[in-house]
């Protein structure tokens, strides 16, 4: 396909369209430059709502959002009304967050019918999540038919990782005609936290150990090795590894079986619990992390047993990820949960002696934006470093435009 010139200070419209919501954000690839960013809600619902966000201030519509096509229709009506016209913005292209590109998609590509083909076939890896991303590409080519888009995919990062650690020990069969392995998501976060934890190390990418934990209402940890994914907690689903809001993280592999012989507990209603009424919600009632810290303070005891297993299970994957890289220069929380909770970090940190990090308790209290919160003697870094998945996006889109 001839391409056409791409001016790299062109901004990149970034879409994150899930089944029920869309997020979006006009970015400059070049310098992260947030031109504006939207949130569009309860698409399908009777009352939808929308905010669109441009020089710090909002504009909230509600009114009913059918379906994806609307969800762009408003979209577009919130850029002509409020901001920047995008006429004008002129964006380079279109990159879409896509949660699932299993073994076939190890880099951003460029959607053309038969990526869209690809894609639909992946969707039995990511049913949850897979469709609604699928929706927005669709609504997208057709809103924005000059436009070349791109899929930026949240397992691609992991591709690089080895056979020993993306394999399953399931039987053969398994693994070779129904793709069981692996696969490992938050991609995009771990790239980019990764590359600007070495930036603020001073060191070169390709000779900096990193791991991130990325803590938001998914969670997962990453071992990165000279700026490639080598190991990571979650798996085939984004159920596996830490504890999460809603997902339980490492579970004994017997407990479906055990619960259908002593419960009668159906497959359907398994997933359901595992996906929506596990991790906080299924330890304190409450998906939220704040309201457990909240509690906590309060001296709740439910809420003190969440804290204390979030904080277990990622001191487990914390040392085996650091054993796994061989040599650890820096940890670096990022998310929600990784850029604000400072107790979170203290807990997790407080134990990671052995691995030689010492928490500087000040600089992790008072952390805002980019943070070293280890000592200055400490032999392994320990930074907060706020992720950006939608500047990410739009590098990885401008990227591959300009050399293909
Ligand atoms: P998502 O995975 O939905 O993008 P986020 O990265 O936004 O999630 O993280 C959401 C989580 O971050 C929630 O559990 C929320 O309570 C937590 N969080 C947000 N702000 C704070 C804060 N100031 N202190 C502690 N936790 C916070």
């Amino acid at each position: 396909m001839p391409s056409d010139p791409v001016d790299p200070a062109a901004p990149v419209l970034v879409i994150n369209a899930g089944s029920s919501s869309l997020k979006y954000q006009l970015v400059r690839a070049d310098t992260g430059q947030s031109l504006a960013t939207g949130l569009i809600e309860r698409i399908g619902l009777d009352d939808g709502r929308a905010r669109h966000t441009v020089d710090g201030t909002d504009h909230v519509t509600e009114q009913e959002v059918r379906d994806h096509a609307a969800a762009f229709d408003l979209l577009t009506a919130q850029f002509a009304d409020h901001g920047p016209d995008l006429r004008e913005a002129a964006p380079g292209a279109v990159g879409h967050r896509v949660v699932h590109g299993g073994a076939k998609f190890a880099s951003t590509v460029r959607i053309d019918d038969e990526v869209l083909q690809t894609l639909r076939r992946l969707v039995p890896l990511a049913p949850l999540h897979n469709p609604g991303n699928i929706a927005g590409i669709e609504v997208a080519l057709e809103t924005f038919p000059d436009l070349p888009q791109v899929a930026v995919f949240d397992t691609a990062f992991h591709q690089t990782m080895p056979a020993a650690a993306f394999t399953y020990a399931v039987p053969l069969a398994w693994r070779q005609t129904l793709n069981i392995r692996r696969y490992g998501f938050h991609g995009t976060s771990h790239a980019y936290v990764s590359r600007r934890t070495a930036e603020l190390l001073g060191r070169p990418l390709e000779d900096t150990n990193v791991v991130v934990l990325h803590l938001g209402n998914g969670a997962s940890s990453c071992a990165v090795e000279g700026g490639r994914s080598v190991d990571t907690s979650m798996g085939l689903t984004p159920l596996e590894g830490l504890v999460m809001g809603t997902r339980p993280g490492d579970l004994d592999p017997g407990l479906p079986a055990h619960l259908s012989r002593v419960s009668g507990l159906t497959l359907p209603e398994f997933d359901h619990a595992l996906n929506k009424e596990s991790g906080l919600k299924g330890l304190a009632g409450d998906s939220d992390f704040r309201a457990i810290e909240q509690r906590r303070a309060d001296g709740d005891e439910e809420a003190t047993l969440a804290f204390d297993v979030v904080v277990q299970q990622l001191v487990r994957h914390l040392g085996s990820s650091a054993l796994v890289l061989g040599r650890l220069d820096a940890v670096a929380f990022t998310a929600g949960i990784g850029e604000n909770s400072a107790e979170l970090r203290a807990a997790v940190l407080q134990r990671a002696g052995l691995l030689g990090i010492e928490l500087d308790a000040d600089a992790n209290a008072t952390a805002r934006g980019e943070t070293r919160i280890s000592t200055t003697d400490s032999a392994v870094a320990a930074f907060v470093v706020p992720t950006n998945e939608e500047w990410e996006i739009a590098r990885e889109a401008m990227q591959l435009l300009a050399h293909s």
